[in-house]
């Protein structure tokens, strides 16, 4: 038997564990800190968009086949760790993700109010770590920096009313904090142009069909039309939005403001975040953004960095500091051990571009492990987790836990979700 030990229970753990599952005389083990799978699938997604979390079924039908198995509810670093792991396995594949914000390094980012994407994020899906976040909606301004998909999803979800909520499966107590929002003027903050956004068309078209909010574009921003020609389709297609936007404001009680060439430089306010400073900003001609010295002030008792996620560093594994991930050859870190996913190539891509790169990291390391070197596997952590008195959540416990949410759900909504682990293990009698 070859036993390969995948952590982390995302998008990209379980596309690794699709394609070796299907080799023969294979034993995957998939780990989980917490007590429930899917990572991103379930607390990085947005709630209202459900159709990208339907996903997790395929996911389902991976951790249902006989040689894959979850092992929910241990800390590889505490309960385990990893030099143990590569000991009792032939391979171990980090597939940790990057949960942690890259630093907003300016003055006043450590002001109460200003708050990374991962913790509010994780906050509006119920994740156990940021269910006690409570940010501060008892503002009017709202800056959010950055221009990504991950801004788009913060300042749509502050911008919907609770009804647009129906269906989702944002978590209760951010429906009930968010029902009671004074937020009315959203900054989204770019430091370079409309044509160097991150954003994919179909999440900005979204912010155009709002209840009581309407996205504006300085068309003095906007560069000129003929450009857009250059762009790749897709971009082509999101710089139309901002165009529309540009050209059919809409008055609506809640405004998402898009501030190009903006870049904030310090935060402001008395004990805690009550203004952003920004910094206008122009190209160069390899279009990085430089400050002009022209600066303004954004009133924002919230401010929340979206600039991208990094991967908690493991003592002892190699680290590529500068890019946030660890230091790997196309997914090889160590003899024994590898990464895939966001842990191997930085926090970039679609859920589906974990496919492939879950099929190839498998690929290689079936490659690598040939018939397997007789280790210990699931049978040796299994003991070496029950002298630690460590009782792993099994997927057919996750089921429980799931069929608890699912029964708890609001009218029309999937699930209302544990948020805190207690819970969870509750929900399963222990
Ligand atoms: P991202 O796409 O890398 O965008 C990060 C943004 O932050 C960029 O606009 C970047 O600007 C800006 N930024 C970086 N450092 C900055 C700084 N110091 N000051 C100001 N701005 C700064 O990251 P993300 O939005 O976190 O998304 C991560 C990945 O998840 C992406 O691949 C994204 O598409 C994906 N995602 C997809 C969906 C979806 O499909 N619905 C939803 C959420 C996320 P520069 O370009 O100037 O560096």
């Amino acid at each position: 038997m070859r036993h390969v030990a995948i952590v982390g229970s995302g998008p990209a753990g379980y596309y690794t564990a699709e394609t070796l599952q299907k080799a023969e005389d294979m034993a995957v083990d998939v780990i989980d800190r917490l007590p429930v799978p899917y990572g991103l699938i379930r607390t990085g997604v947005a709630p209202d968009h459900q159709s990208i979390k339907a996903v997790s079924r395929r996911y389902e039908g991976v951790a249902l086949t006989d040689n894959v198995r979850f092992v929910g509810h241990v800390a590889v670093g505490s309960d385990v760790t990893i030099d143990e792991l590569v000991e009792l396995y032939d391979a171990v594949v980090l597939a940790t993700g990057a949960p942690n914000d890259r630093p907003l390094d300016i003055p006043g980012a450590n002001l109460p109010g200003v708050i990374g994407s991962a913790a509010f994020v994780g906050w509006y899906n119920g994740h156990p770590d940021f269910a006690g976040l409570n940010p501060p909606l008892d503002t009017a301004g709202v800056a959010v920096i950055g221009n990504g998909n991950v801004a788009l999803d913060v300042a749509r979800i502050l911008a919907k009313t609770p009804q647009e909520f129906a269906g989702s499966d944002i978590v209760a107590h951010a429906r009930a904090q968010l029902a009671e929002s004074a937020v009315r003027h959203i900054h989204i903050l770019g430091r370079r142009g409309p044509h160097q956004i991150a954003m994919t068309p179909k999440e900005l078209g979204e912010l155009g069909h709002l209840e009581r909010a309407s996205p504006r574009v300085d068309p003095a921003d906007l560069p000129q039309e003929g450009d857009d020609a250059l762009l790749e389709p897709g971009m082509r297609k999101s710089v139309t939005h901002l165009r529309s936007f540009a050209a059919n404001p809409v008055a609506k009680p809640v405004t998402i403001d898009f501030d190009f060439f903006a870049m904030p430089v310090a935060i402001e306010g008395e004990g805690k975040a009550q203004r952003v400073i920004v910094e206008r900003t122009t190209l160069d001609d390899e279009l990085r953004s430089h400050g002009t010295g022209e600066t303004y002030a954004i009133d924002a008792g919230l401010v929340i960095s979206c600039i991208g996620y990094q991967t908690p560093p493991i003592p002892g594994v190699p680290y590529e500091h500068g890019r946030g991930r660890f230091a790997n050859d196309e997914g090889r870190i160590l003899p024994g051990l590898y990464c895939v996913g966001w842990a191997r190539r930085g926090p970039s891509g679609t859920i589906g571009t974990n496919k492939p790169d879950g099929a190839r990291i498998a690929e290689l390391v079936l490659e690598d492990i040939g018939r397997g070197a007789g280790k210990a596997g699931r049978p040796g952590l299994d003991a070496l987790l029950a002298s630690r008195g460590v009782a792993p959540v099994t997927f057919a416990d996750w089921r429980r836990i799931e069929a608890a949410e699912v029964a708890a759900a609001l009218d029309g909504n999937p699930r209302e979700k544990f948020v805190s682990v207690e819970a969870m293990l509750e929900a399963i009698g222990r």
